[in-house]
């Protein structure tokens, strides 16, 4: 095998200047084989609050430019030990809900067939259902861990099934998911009633509360989520609205309350041993957001994902 083609560097140009490919790395067409590919879905069409999220892959590829080779927390360097590459975006129908995500699903499933791994940068909470009709094709039922403020189990809006809402619930329904193995963690805010809870519970779900996470700390948290996921085939999908609107202002529905920054990325690091099978970062707003507070928070996470599926790989070699 050739040594993978790595991200520009930075001490020969600088890194403000130049395409904003995910971390400066190449993208696919520069390279002739991948096996972990970062895609955008540009989307926003299934939000029921505050729009913008069809900015959102271009906004965290502008904010990982200062996204460094080594990873000194797991001591690995992704992009030495496997070739990771950006796929750009899917050219998604904004005015058919419907359309966008069988293109999703179409889109993700092609690429699955050039790369071995796939991390999909939002767009809004819709593209979950697509992105895991996908990895289901191939793995069969997943784990699917879900980072989210909110449950994403509700069953239509204003009449709509596919929202950025509901595709948890349509995904258990269609059999998708590991009901003895999924998990939300982070939840947090009102609901509209308590029968939210009982829905999600019969829909496959446990939860790990952002209050739980306070109380007992992230490592027990941590132990609870890898007891829950057991061996199962991982699905992480990840709504940047669990971080407490102090760390990511820049999203379509904020709640109080939420994990750091630092929480959340020890409790991915300790993902370690998971055979992850796909993962996705979504509802990233840029109009909402400060400073790059939110873009910056988001490519930290897509870049420790990308670590995880990259030390899989490796152990695999
Ligand atoms: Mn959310
Ligand atoms: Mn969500």
């Amino acid at each position: 095998m050739t040594a993978p083609l790595g991200p520009v560097d930075a001490s020969l140009n600088p890194r403000y200047a130049g395409f904003a490919t995910f971390a400066r790395l190449p993208r696919l067409e520069d390279v002739d084989r991948a096996d972990i590919a970062v895609v955008g879905g540009p989307f926003d069409s299934g939000v029921s609050y505050r729009p913008g999220t069809r900015f959102g892959p271009s906004h965290v590829r502008e904010s990982s430019r200062l996204l460094r080779p080594y990873n000194p927390a797991q001591d690995f360097s992704p992009f030495a030990r496997t070739q990771v590459v950006d796929a750009g975006d899917i050219a998604l129908n904004p005015f058919d809900i419907a359309e966008a995500v069988e293109e999703t699903d179409r889109a993700v499933t092609a690429l699955g067939e050039r790369v071995s791994r796939i991390v999909t940068i939002g767009g809004d909470h819709t593209l979950a259902l697509p992105l895991l009709r996908s990895v289901a094709r191939t793995h069969g039922p997943v784990a699917v861990l879900h980072f989210d403020a909110h449950l994403d189990t509700w069953d239509t809006y204003f009449g709509a099934p596919i929202t950025h809402g509901t595709p948890f619930r349509r995904a258990s329904e269609e059999g998708l998911i590991d009901m003895t193995a999924s998990c939300h963690v982070g939840t947090r805010g009102p609901l509209y009633d308590k029968s939210d809870l009982e829905d999600d519970a019969r829909l496959g779900f446990s939860i790990v509360t952002s209050e739980a996470i306070e109380e007992h700390g992230v490592d027990a948290a941590i132990e609870r989520i890898l007891t829950r996921i057991g061996d199962a085939p991982l699905y992480v999908s990840i709504d940047i609205d669990v971080l407490d609107p102090a760390h990511a202002p820049g999203t379509g529905t904020p709640e109080a309350g939420g994990l750091t920054s630092r929480e959340l990325l020890r409790i991915l690091r300790n993902l370690r041993d998971m055979n992850i099978v796909g993962a996705d970062v979504v509802e990233v707003s840029p109009a909402y957001d400060h400073a790059q507070m939110t873009g910056i928070a988001a490519s930290h996470v897509v870049y420790e994902l990308i670590t995880l599926l990259s030390m899989q790989i490796d152990r695999t070699r």
